[in-house]
């Protein structure tokens, strides 16, 4: 069984660790470098990203982050954590800063200057997902390497994309009880894990 990490700076943390258990891998949560070493994976969470970019700051996780994507782990992002895994973003406070990884540009905040938080069914990996977003970000654009995963109204905004071992959604899917979004991240685990 993986050791999946949720990094627990800011967000919803418990949702994630218990839907990681659900999805038949083990969850803890990492704020420290050390505790980063040890997993076999890691959810960055929803929350606030500027919140989340200064905490990794005052704790040191920036670089250990980077360089542990850079060395091929898989990392799953929802929402505040799409932004963190944004190479660029639109929208941003002045200087924010990303730990990077999908070679896309990411849009903060864009649905909510239609509508804060909505709910919506989606296309996923071919199933359905009910998807809850809330202050939502979506992707501008994405590099050829990236795999879009699902697009949502209105005018079929990209919300879920795929790089090699990263992940990322608009999305809330540890809001829902539908497993079906961390089943697919612990199977990418399990992959990685394998080789
Ligand atoms: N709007 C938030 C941000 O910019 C993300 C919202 C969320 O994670 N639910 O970080």
């Amino acid at each position: 069984m993986p050791t999946i990490g949720v990094l627990a700076l800011q967000g919803d943390v418990r949702e994630h660790v218990a839907m990681l258990e659900a999805a038949g891998a083990g969850a803890t949560p990492v704020r420290r470098p050390a505790e980063l070493e040890a997993v076999d994976g890691l959810v960055i969470p929803g929350g606030e990203s500027t919140t989340m970019w200064k905490l990794a700051e005052i704790f040191e996780m920036l670089e250990p982050l980077r360089l542990r994507i850079k060395d091929g782990l898989p990392v799953y992002g929802s929402c505040a954590g799409m932004i963190m895994l944004a190479d660029r973003i639109e929208d941003g406070v002045d200087g924010q800063q990303t730990i990077g990884g999908l070679d896309m540009v990411v849009r903060r905040n864009a649905f909510g200057r239609q509508v804060d938080s909505f709910e919506a069914d989606l296309t996923f990996d071919g199933g359905p997902v009910h998807a809850v977003f809330i202050r939502a970000p979506w992707v501008e654009s994405v590099g050829p390497e990236v795999e879009v995963l699902a697009t949502a109204p209105p005018g079929d905004r990209i919300v879920a994309v795929r790089q090699g071992p990263l992940l990322a959604t608009s999305f809330h899917p540890e809001l829902t009880g539908d497993t079906r979004v961390h089943r697919y991240f612990v199977n990418m685990v399990n992959t990685v894990r394998d080789h």
